[in-house]
């Protein structure tokens, strides 16, 4: 192969992997995403699919499914082992689209474009791992055994705000378990999801083991959830799409796990580090401009080091850099679009209308870029908006507390469950945070963001149903128990 053929840029198709076959919708009409930091830049024209795409899609992973289930999980890993590679080789190309399209700060791009294929590869080690348990026949002593099988084709709807992890996390364990896959990306990073489908078809995945499928929600995600060769839904997303997705799949006998908001506590105790609490509190409520599922949302300090913590935390704000994204040295980006730019807005002047008194930020900072400042609340009460309703946005809000108690029932006081953290130098109250803060993901002297692969990941309470993701946790979801008695 020539070197310029070798050198030559990635062209990625802006269309549909349905069954090998890259494809426009069949309607033929598309939309245009742009740019969240500079929105007259147009990023690209995208498929707007809908149900005949949806039904092209599972009807190629319907016929693959009987061979790839077929084949030996080592060779299904090797897939999984390739397209890793292909990731790692494009990190950087990955992650200038996913700030381009979605406005991660470069910097944090690139960590999760190296992630999927971290994610990619400790899944293809699944197939090496057990699938399935040996016991022995109470009245016989005969083999009595259970074996772990795939459930056919799953159908994966993924946020825009993790666009290259969420949809790795689903879509390894799926294929590497013996599932077909139809991925349904966000509207806002459809091109991330292009570099995934891209690596796996560079990777050696067979015709219609893997579909994608780029539109609005309810255009591609209704038909996907109602398709009866579609076995299971996997949902990350807002709780108000999930509890839909869920009513509408459960009653069709469909398998469902949902991943959903968080409105996550931060508790620094007066015994703490304070440096590394108040970078711990800027990271999580501001990395991202706060558009994590595990977001710090609110920040109780014990009285005692309330005034030092605030000062030095506002400090912290001040020098954080805020603005392009695409510049390396950004920590906060522009909200991802202009409906969630108006969304938190609206949040920050509900917040002060029930009385929360804003620190610092609060508004809008850019004229074009979807750029709002880190934003810190005080005086916000437990009941106000703010202490209880996910604001997917730079805005945190912080509290003052007396005692571990009062801490630990203030945390607790949300219908969310899914990360929270204490800072601490004490083990017995840690190990107390550890016994009863009500959340799915629990950090001990680090922030309230952060998933490593190989552990399970997933909330509790209203932030979460069904099995976790990620880890071992995965092949609960993507596999079904089937027991065996074997007598000669
Ligand atoms: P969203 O609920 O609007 O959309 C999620 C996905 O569902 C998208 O692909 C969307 O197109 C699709 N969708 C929308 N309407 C649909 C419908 N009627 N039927 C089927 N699919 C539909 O969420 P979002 O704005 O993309 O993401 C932000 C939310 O996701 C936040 O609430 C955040 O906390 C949550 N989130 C949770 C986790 C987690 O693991 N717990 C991780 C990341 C994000």
């Amino acid at each position: 192969m020539p070197d310029s053929v070798l050198e030559a840029p990635l062209q990625l198709k802006p269309a549909n992997y349905v069954a090998g076959k890259w494809k426009p919708a069949r309607s033929g009409r598309t939309y245009e995403k742009r740019n969240p930091a500079r929105p007259t830049e147009i990023v690209g024209e995208f498929p707007a699919s809908g149900e005949e795409d949806v039904n092209a899609a599972v009807e190629g992973a319907a016929k693959a499914f009987a061979g790839w289930s077929a084949t030996p999980a080592a060779r299904r890993a090797a897939v999984l082992m390739s397209a890793a590679d292909v990731i790692d080789s494009r990190v950087e190309e990955i992650a200038a689209d996913m700030t381009r399209e979605m406005g991660k700060p470069l910097r944090e791009a690139r960590l999760e474009a190296a992630r999927a294929a971290a994610i990619f590869r400790f899944f293809a080690g699944e197939a090496w791992r057990p699938k399935g348990e040996m016991f022995e026949q109470s009245m016989t002593g005969s083999t009595l055994y259970t074996v772990r099988r795939p459930l056919g084709v799953v159908g994966l709807i993924t946020p825009w705000n993790f666009p290259a992890a969420i949809p790795a996390w689903k879509t390894a364990p799926a294929l590497v378990y013996g599932n077909t896959v139809v991925l349904k990306v966000a509207q806002d990073a459809p091109l991330t999801g292009l570099h995934l489908a891209a690596a796996l078809e560079e990777g050696g995945v067979p015709d219609g083991v893997l579909n994608l499928i780029i539109g609005r929600g309810s255009d591609v995600g209704t038909p996907l959830i109602r398709h009866p060769k579609v076995a299971a839904i996997s949902f990350t997303g807002s709780v108000a799409v999930g509890h839909l997705v869920r009513d509408e799949a459960t009653p069709l006998g469909k398998r469902v796990q949902l991943e959903l908001g968080g409105h996550n506590p931060l508790i620094v105790m007066a015994d703490a580090d304070l440096a590394r609490a108040v970078e711990a509190a800027y990271a999580g409520a501001f990395w991202s401009a706060g558009q994590k599922c595990t977001a710090t949302r609110r920040i109780y300090v014990q009285a005692t080091l309330y005034d030092e913590f605030r000062r030095r935390f506002l400090e912290r704000i001040e020098g954080g850099k805020v603005g392009d994204p695409a510049d390396p040295e950004t920590e906060v980006g522009p909200l991802v679009n202009e409906h969630q730019l108006k969304d938190v807005l609206e949040a920050i002047e509900r917040g002060k209308r029930d009385g929360g008194k804003v620190v610092v930020g609060g508004e809008r900072v850019d004229e074009d870029a979807y750029l709002v400042a880190p934003t810190l609340f005080e005086d916000v009460a437990d009941d106000a908006m703010l202490s209880r309703e996910e604001v997917f946005g730079p805005v945190a809000s912080l509290y003052r507390f007396h005692t571990l108690d009062e801490a630990l029932e203030r945390a607790n006081a949300v219908e969310y469950g899914l990360s929270a953290s204490i800072f601490t130098t004490n083990l017995a109250t840690a190990q107390r945070f550890v016994n009863e803060l009500e959340a799915g993901v629990l950090h001990v002297n680090s922030q309230t963001a952060g998933a490593d692969v190989h552990v399970p990941f997933g909330g509790i309470k209203r932030s979460g149903f069904g099995p976790h993701e990620q880890g071992r946790a995965a092949l609960e979801f993507y596999t079904e128990v089937v027991t065996v008695y074997q007598d000669a």
